[in-house]
């Protein structure tokens, strides 16, 4: 069966994401897709960025159980579930509840194997967007959690983590007042579509 896919591909510099219609109506027809086998894991820009726009949800996030707190991210562990699990920002009726610069990087670049735009050959500007990005993210992170480190704070102590939250947010701004050309260079928003055959179940490859 041949289905015409819609991709938006989002540029909000490092919180821009990819949106997928297909994810709806997901070929894994489990209601989970590939959400059902990854847990997300907040780093520090994410923690940055959530903490000026969401303040909320990291007091969410650092409330539940069975997290992984190192010292500078934290994994919010997926629940088993079946033959897979699920994430616990997942809803099977609404999908992701967390608005899509919410999430963190994984979640908001990740399209599935089935789909795979990345060999579309008029998307490669789109592919070196988003490789770029994820090395300037991951540069990011090392300095922050460099520096953070250098004043002897870590996530994992509690008594300390609003200071280290608080430091974090002054570094995250120093460091993102400034963001690379390649970002601007992007359009802010573009549509494509493409024709895939679907599979169904497990066939459709995550
Ligand atoms: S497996 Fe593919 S179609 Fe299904 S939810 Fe994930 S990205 Fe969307
Ligand atoms: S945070 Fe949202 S997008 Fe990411 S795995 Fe969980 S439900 Fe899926």
């Amino acid at each position: 069966m041949s289905k015409e896919i819609t991709l938006v591909f989002n540029n909000e510099g490092l919180r821009s994401y990819i949106e997928v219609d297909l994810c709806a109506e997901c070929p894994r027809q489990d209601d989970k897709g590939c959400c059902g086998f990854y847990s997300p894991v907040f780093y520090s820009a994410d923690l940055a960025y959530l903490i000026i726009n969401k303040p909320d949800l990291i007091d969410r996030i650092f409330s539940l159980e069975r997290l992984t707190i190192l010292d500078h991210s934290v994994t919010v562990n997926n629940i088993p579930e079946g033959r897979s699990y699920y994430c616990r920002f997942h809803s099977r009726t609404e999908g992701c509840l967390l608005d899509q610069p919410l999430r963190e990087s994984i979640c908001r670049h990740f399209v599935c194997s089935g789909i795979a735009w990345e060999d579309e050959e008029e998307l490669v500007d789109w592919k070196n967007f988003i490789k770029a990005l994820t090395d300037y993210e991951i540069n990011l992170n090392q300095r922050l959690s460099e520096a953070m480190e250098a004043q002897g704070l870590t996530l994992r102590d509690s008594r300390r983590r609003n200071l280290y939250l608080e430091r974090l947010v002054q570094l995250y701004r120093q460091e993102t007042e400034h963001l690379p050309d390649f970002i601007s260079k992007m359009p802010r928003q573009e549509t494509y579509k493409l024709k895939r055959t679907l599979r169904f179940g497990t066939d459709w490859e995550l």
